[in-house]
């Protein structure tokens, strides 16, 4: 069997290492032309850490992780909410890893390295899906046939748009922003901490006594940076965030030149299909859960999973296959997305009284009852772990 992966992402790259593994020839052709380590910090939790181990790459992962003792979560002037630690959560949520996505992409990459063919600038410029094959001509200028075409091409899926159509994008009303900069903080180096403001969140992720990694959570409707430069960024986080205290002011004022800006629109992925005859779209192609859901690298992780056992559950059939993948992945997907809707009044609702109750919540709610409120964030995770 011959599959190509458009797309080296988490999930193209998880995929083709699944495939070679089961013994199908796989050719991943990704459009950037340099597998660069881009973005920022990211937490697996559940199955997403369970699939990584599935896929022997544990170690790797914990190789990498940046090991913090829990969250502190504050007022935008620096009141303390609440605390919570690292440990308990861990254990109930059935272990998380704690790492920047590029450690994730690294120990992917490492694994398929000169086992799988990644051909670097290329990408399917024309395609024709006919009973037996997939017919593809690629950018460098061959034209060849597989027995399947994933696309693994992210939120804005080329192959989405073509096989599937468009308007399956919807977006939930602001920005994500993440961004590591060198600053002395003067934040606790174990915490995590989380400022909650009236659509508008900024978590500061301290990587020892110098640096800070904060992401922004900011709701449409008031700022917008000009453009996605580290300048114009930093100038909009700046206005944006003016009645933020002093360690959030402190990080956005050491933003230059040379941070490396991670930002996108907060948009969801909701097709109809994600299979159609010998195509299927993975990971955000298929059903971005967004930022909000902390859930979009396990999805992708389980994605290519659950694809890589339906093609080896049906070897001679790939329709059959990927319709397998499809009634298997779309209710996950679809609880991961429900979760993040739930997210979305929590952290981009501008309402004061709901910021009020949000903020008495979290203060005085009792740790046991937090931890059952994460469990069920995440419980689609347990309720749909893969046998
Ligand atoms: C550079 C980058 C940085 C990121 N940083 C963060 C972050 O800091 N925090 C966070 O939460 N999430 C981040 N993400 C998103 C996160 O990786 C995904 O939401 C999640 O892991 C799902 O993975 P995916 O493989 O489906 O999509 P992605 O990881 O987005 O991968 C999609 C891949 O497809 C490639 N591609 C796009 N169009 C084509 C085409 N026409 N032909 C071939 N290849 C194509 C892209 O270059 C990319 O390599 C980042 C994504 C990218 C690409």
């Amino acid at each position: 069997m011959r599959v190509l992966v458009s797309g080296a992402g988490i999930a193209g790259l998880s995929l083709g290492l699944l495939l070679e593994r089961r013994g199908v020839e796989v050719v991943i052709a990704e459009r950037a032309r340099r597998l660069e380590p881009l973005g920022h910090y990211i937490g697996l939790k559940g199955n997403g850490v369970r699939t990584v181990e599935r896929m022997g790459l544990l170690d790797a992962c914990r190789a990498r992780e940046q090991r913090l003792d829990g969250v502190r979560f504050h007022t935008p002037s620096g009141r303390l909410l609440r605390e919570n630690r690292a440990t308990r959560l861990e254990r109930e949520l059935g272990g998380v890893l704690f790492f920047r996505r590029a450690d994730l992409h690294a120990a992917l990459h490492e694994a398929v390295a000169g086992k799988v063919e990644l051909r670097l600038g290329t990408e399917v410029q024309a395609l024709e899906a006919g009973p037996e094959r997939v017919e593809v001509r690629l950018s460098d200028g061959r034209s060849e046939a597989f027995d399947a075409l994933i696309g693994a091409d992210g939120v804005r899926s080329p192959t989405r748009a073509r096989v599937f159509g468009s308007g399956h994008e919807v977006p939930l009303g602001g920005r994500y922003i993440a961004l590591t900069v060198e600053v002395d903080h003067g934040l606790d180096p174990r915490f995590v901490a989380a400022y909650l403001g009236r659509g508008q969140m900024v978590g500061l992720i301290p990587i020892g006594p110098r640096v800070a990694s904060p992401f922004v959570y900011h709701a449409d409707g008031g700022e917008q940076p000009a453009s996605r430069s580290a300048a114009d960024v930093r100038d909009f986080l700046l206005r944006a965030c003016g009645d933020f205290g002093a360690p959030v002011r402190r990080t956005f004022e050491a933003i230059d030149a040379s941070s490396y800006v991670f930002t996108d629109s907060i948009t969801m992925v909701r097709p109809p299909r994600i299979v159609k005859g010998r195509v299927a779209l993975l990971g955000d192609a298929a059903a971005c859960p967004t930022f909000l859901s902390g859930m979009g690298s396990a999805l992708a992780l389980q994605g290519a999973y659950h694809l890589a056992r339906a093609l080896e559950e049906h070897p001679g059939d790939v329709p059959a296959a990927l319709l397998r993948y499809e009634a298997g992945i779309r209710p996950i997907a679809a609880r991961y997305q429900q979760s993040a809707w739930k997210m979305r009044g929590f952290v981009l609702g501008r309402s004061r009284v709901r910021a009020a109750v949000r903020d008495a919540a979290l203060a005085w709610m009792p740790d046991r009852l937090f931890v059952r409120e994460a469990q069920r964030f995440y419980a689609a995770e347990r309720a749909a772990s893969p046998a």
